[in-house]
């Protein structure tokens, strides 16, 4: 009988995408897939730095599975976006800790353990791994690892590194693929999509001097491709929204008409604490101009309430600029540090948490009003839909404007596109019947 593994997988798309190349490597050696972590020979950590939350959850399953070291022989990894000082706690409490990037030295690790595992094939790069993906119609394609921003409250430069892009001609092979094996929905990922390609001029980097294509480029290449399919990019920083890239974007064709651009905050002040690189009006003319270009086009953002010495004032501003831009979808997150960060050892966290949490509910009902705006405008309208699954006996997906889609029918319409007349909307999402 084949060993099990389960993966527990917290935080971003793009530790969902790491797992399903850890899937792989799993599956080569002779692992197989289970639901149960009870049952499993082998549990894997991809872990979140973000919030403290995922860190918690983590310490609250360590003591379950102590529990069942207790009974029968299990092997445990952690992996993922870890922080130094989480890293130093964690390593007590797990037989396996590797870098994600060097998560292909897991087979040498699990084979001293047990010699009868089978032999595993390393490629280049963790990501050139194939992965499993988790879906047969949407697919999440990272293009890049890392993050050289430095936002003052953010883990990730120094959990992930600094950026390194993929080779574009490695992209291009796992999106032809995709596209050839009939997916619907191409997702192509990084923490800053937009810098794809810049390190080629960073000597850290082992892409230096080489010859990249730029983001803009890549996405122009993929959307001139014939096939079927939506293509869409997380996440943009607003410093490096090009003209090119706007460009790009307006060609439509496969490329949706969605763009995610987290602006965190209303107050130039605050945006210069947290290291953003643009003020309040940069941001306002990119998203000026993106919308010239596409009328139509579905904005969302992430903000940041309570940031470190954030004042009423500075609160008002972002409250301002969010009625201002009239956000589609915003992921409004109240500020919690993270130990190890710029943030964390230079400012306070003065704002008190009932403030905090007030500040999220004030924007939540801008929000509200802004999204259900936008949304009555399907009303009436024909909109495609990719269906992803099922809710309360009705299919549920989204169309190209990433809006949440609700209408009867069959199941077997999962993984199709399919033209929906909506006929009703709310904040969240829009309902409809099959045009
Ligand atoms: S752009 Fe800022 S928030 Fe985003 S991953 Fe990089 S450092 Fe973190």
């Amino acid at each position: 009988m084949k060993p099990k593994y389960f993966l527990f997988v917290l935080g971003c798309q793009m530790n969902k995408s790491d797992a399903e190349r850890l899937e792989t490597i799993l599956e080569q050696i002779g692992y197989e897939k289970t639901s149960r972590e009870d049952k499993a020979d082998f549990i894997g950590v991809v872990s979140c730095a973000v919030r403290q939350s995922a860190m918690d959850r983590i310490y609250g399953k360590i003591r379950s599975w102590n529990l069942i070291k207790e009974k029968r022989p299990l092997i445990t990894m952690l992996t993922g976006c870890v922080l130094k000082k989480d890293k130093e706690k964690l390593k007590y409490h797990f037989d396996i800790l590797l870098d994600i990037k060097d998560i292909q030295k897991l087979p040498e690790e699990l084979k001293k353990r047990n010699a009868q595992l089978g032999d595993f094939i390393p490629t280049t790069s963790y990501l050139s791994l194939k992965p499993k993906y988790e879906s047969k119609f949407k697919a999440y394609v990272p293009i890049m690892t890392g993050c050289n921003k430095f936002c003052t409250y953010c883990a990730v430069p120094y959990t992930r590194g600094f950026e390194i892009s993929r080779p574009a001609e490695e992209i291009y092979q796992e999106v032809k693929e995709l596209i050839d094996q009939g997916y619907k929905e191409i997702t192509l990922l990084g923490q800053n999509v937009n810098s794809y390609g810049n390190d080629t001029i960073d000597k850290r980097s082992p892409n230096y001097g080489k010859k990249l294509p730029t983001f803009p480029e890549l996405l122009h290449e993929i959307n001139s491709w014939p096939g079927d399919f939506w293509l869409r990019f997380i996440t943009s920083h607003p410093y490096d929204m090009s003209d090119e890239l706007i460009e790009v974007m307006a060609e439509r064709n496969h490329l949706a008409e969605y763009l995610h651009l987290p602006v965190q905050s209303g107050s130039d002040e605050i945006l210069r604490k947290m290291n953003r690189y643009y003020t309040v009006d940069h941001y306002l003319e990119r998203l000026e101009k993106v919308r010239q270009a596409i009328p139509e086009i579905s904005i969302s953002t992430d903000i940041i309430v309570g940031f470190c010495g954030e004042t009423e004032q500075q609160f008002a501003e972002t409250a301002k600029l969010m009625e201002k831009v009239g956000y589609d979808m915003a992921y409004i997150a109240r500020y919690s540090p993270r130990p190890g960060t710029a943030a964390a050892r230079a400012f306070p966290d003065d704002v008190p948490a009932e403030i905090k949490k007030e500040r999220e509910k004030i924007l939540t009902e801008i929000l509200k009003k802004t999204a259900l705006a936008f949304n009555k405008k399907f009303i009436g309208q024909t909109t495609e839909a990719l269906v992803e699954g099922t809710k309360k006996g009705k299919l549920i997906g989204k169309n190209r404007q990433f809006k949440t889609v609700t209408f009867p029918g069959s199941k077997e319409l999962v993984g199709q596109f399919v033209k929906v007349k909506i006929t009703d909307a709310t904040a969240w999402g829009l309902n409809g019947e099959i045009a």
